[in-house]
């Protein structure tokens, strides 16, 4: 039952007499009721069938074995007492979750602790429902209303016009900028600005101070959308509407004059400098190969690739630590340990890495085999049969990984299309690296040069910067295997990697430097 009142549970409480009673606020929009439920040492359980019908949801009691399941027009959720297992059903598929928790059974109702409860109703509502434990209360946002909000606004004036810029707490879809003038037969000089989706505090903004620009602002909410119309002090030529991303705000440029090139050349010096730092080739990630219960390939000689390629990057790091000593060098590994091929990227990100390199040792089916040579690969769904071949074998790394069916699931042929699209920024510099590389292992170890080539490799995917994966040489070669254990061949190879990588830097870095 869904209360009105708080006062009526109390009566209605019985049995669970090991707990306490206790009442649970849900808010959706200004609509209040109470959901009812009790306080064990730990946890405020709430019902579900309670919260359920709150909601506005169907319920369906399976009478035998005691399951509830709830369901919207969106999917459902079925929970089993005594049972730590949620199944959740959405779009036509169905995952089981586990909670820290089991699902509670008493007066006929399920139970289970309100802190887990809006994550998993809030799959199958249009919306979030989230829990507040301090004020023992859910909210319920419907997406719809889900916008961003406008923070406030800020005016500056410029030598030929004037600036308004309007604070959000995260970017608007659209937006978009309007001006009347009372030249061009308006009432007065008006700017209309619609920012949608977004939501704010109207009182507050019609209540805005005026300002040298404008004397008033009036705010009108809409379902889905803001406008914000300012009472210009004077009229101007043109206006322009921009977001800045690095502030949350949308911007618009008024201008008195025509001579628009000039007056933000200031503001647009200040931001490429701002985003030249954050192009600055400061942090590199090396990425030794397979690890742990993953040996990757296997030489004729019975090599293993991890240690090969763990050996490599070792060497690389010291190289790259002395010749470009303000760059900090970080590892994915640095030991004989398994990481998850997504996990190398996160590392990679949350280093900060401007540039990713995966060092792989190559094999043949067959072996031995004469196939000899050094390859290197930027991101791309694969395209020749080789290059499928030689990032199949790379993938199957997954294969040591829990639950790897279900990660990497979402990589198929359209996603990697979509995350190779994402890369496209990083695309010019990886193919830039990766000639690089070719050219100077080739020059200094004793491995021929095969070629830049494109494929998918899972590795790749996850790291956002520019990102290239090297076989330094194929372990089912006789000669290469033996070449790729020794530490001549190895450190050749690393040498030539880091001679590559001081001239990529050199050239990236006079992109960024040159305006
Ligand atoms: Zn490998």
């Amino acid at each position: 039952m869904c209360l009105k009142s708080t006062i009526i549970f109390i009566f209605l409480f019985s049995g669970l007499l090991f707990a306490q009673p206790k009442v649970v606020t849900l808010k959706v929009g200004s609509t209040v009721s109470y959901v009812g439920g009790f306080v064990d040492l730990n946890h405020v359980y709430i019902s579900l069938n309670d919260l359920s019908q709150c909601l506005g949801l169907h319920t369906f009691e399976l009478r035998s074995t005691g399951k509830l399941s709830v369901y919207s027009e969106y999917g459902s959720l079925l929970f089993t007492p005594d049972n730590n297992f949620i199944v959740v059903s959405t779009g036509g598929e169905s995952k089981i979750y586990q909670l820290p928790i089991a699902v509670l059974s008493a007066n006929g109702k399920l139970y289970m602790p309100a802190t887990y409860a809006g994550e998993y109703f809030s799959r199958i509502l249009q919306g979030n429902l989230t829990y507040d434990e301090e004020k023992a209360e859910f909210n319920f946002l419907n997406s719809n209303l889900i916008a961003p909000l406008v923070t406030g606004v800020q005016v500056e004036e410029k030598a030929n016009g004037a600036v308004i810029e309007i604070g959000m707490q995260s970017l608007p879809k659209a937006y978009e900028a309007a001006m009347a003038t009372a030249a061009s037969g308006g009432q007065e000089n008006m700017l209309y600005v619609t920012l949608m989706p977004a939501t704010g505090n109207i009182q507050k903004l019609n209540s805005l101070s005026p300002t040298d620009v404008y004397s008033n602002v009036i705010a009108i909410q809409n379902p889905n959308s803001i406008q914000l119309s300012f009472r210009l002090k004077q009229s101007y030529v043109s206006k322009q509407i921009f977001v800045d991303s690095t502030t949350n705000s949308v911007v618009v440029a008024l201008y008195s004059q025509a001579d628009v090139k000039k007056i933000f050349s200031e503001e647009i010096k200040k931001k490429l400098d701002a985003e030249k730092k954050n192009w600055k080739l400061d942090v590199i990630v090396i990425d030794p190969g397979h690890g742990g219960k993953d040996p990757g390939a296997i030489g004729v000689m019975g090599t293993e690739e991890k240690n090969v390629t763990l050996a490599i990057a070792k060497d690389l790091k010291r190289d790259l630590n002395k010749k470009l000593p303000n760059v900090k060098v970080v590892m994915t590994r640095d030991d004989d340990e398994f990481v998850e091929l997504d996990k190398r990227g996160e590392i990679a990100n949350e280093a900060g890495g401007k540039l990713f390199i995966s060092i792989h040792c190559n094999s043949m089916p067959h072996k031995p085999n004469p196939a000899n040579g050094l390859e290197t690969y930027f991101l791309r769904p694969g395209k020749t049969g080789e290059a499928i071949r030689i990032a199949a074998q790379e993938n199957a790394a997954i294969k040591y990984e829990n639950d790897y069916e279900k990660k990497y699931k979402t990589y198929d042929a359209d996603n990697m299309i979509l995350t190779t699209m994402a890369h496209g920024a990083y695309v010019k510099y990886s193919e830039r690296l990766a000639q690089l590389i070719e050219d100077n292992v080739s020059s200094v170890a004793a491995v021929a040069d095969n070629g830049v080539s494109q494929a998918g490799f899972y590795v790749l995917i996850g790291a956002s910067m520019p990102a290239v994966l090297v076989e330094t040489g194929y372990l089912s070669n006789v000669r290469e295997e033996r070449y790729l254990r020794s530490k001549t061949g190895r450190e050749a190879i690393a040498r030539g990697i880091t001679n590559a990588i001081v001239k990529y830097k050199a050239e990236y870095e006079k992109n960024f430097t040159q305006n």
